[in-house]
């Protein structure tokens, strides 16, 4: 099988694009290599509020990118990303909820390349660089509805490195009275 997203190559400058977007092709092995050390240097509460804070920046400015080049709405462009993930190989992605009024997800997540290279029974939940991904997602969901929630929340709730039968994300909004 032959990947479903398209990558167009810049014949002059060799840059790769995919969705408009310029793109980096990397090993599994070398995101999560770094992944790991910048988790043992920084340890895990700080490694991880800054991949909240750096993954959402990306995804709404990928959500964004899109809906202006797709005119989609807010839940399409939120399942284009989630597909858009999968297809670029970090893992299968499912929605179980999008809920547009209560501003919540539930996601679920197959095959992450977190677990698929984790070394037996994690610990902890090992998948948390995608809850930044799935904060930025709902972010671009707020935005398009008018809405600026206090703050957007993403946990990984359950995952397959603990031995989960997948991993599961729930995202929630407070909002302002
Ligand atoms: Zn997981």
């Amino acid at each position: 099988m032959q990947p479903a997203v398209q990558i167009d190559v810049d014949e002059a400058s060799g840059i790769w694009r995919t969705d408009g977007l310029p793109m980096v092709y990397v090993p599994r092995h070398f995101m999560v290599n770094m992944h790991k050390e910048i988790e043992k240097t920084l340890g895990r509460d700080a490694y991880e509020a800054m991949l909240d804070r750096s993954g959402a920046k990306s995804a709404f400015f990928w959500c964004k990118r899109q809906s202006e080049l797709l005119g989609a709405s807010e839940r399409d462009v939120f399942a284009l990303y989630l597909r858009r993930l999968s297809e670029r190989g970090w893992g299968r992605f499912s929605i179980e909820q999008l809920d547009l009024d209560q501003l919540a997800a539930q996601v679920t997540l197959r095959d992450s390349i977190y677990v698929l290279e984790s070394e037996g029974q994690a610990a902890a939940p090992t998948c948390y660089m995608f809850e930044g991904f799935l904060i930025g997602a709902m972010q671009f969901v707020c935005a398009m509805r008018g809405i600026d929630p206090q703050a957007i929340t993403c946990r990984e709730v359950q995952c397959a490195a603990m031995g989960a039968a997948e991993c599961r994300f729930e995202v929630s909004c407070v909002l302002t009275d």
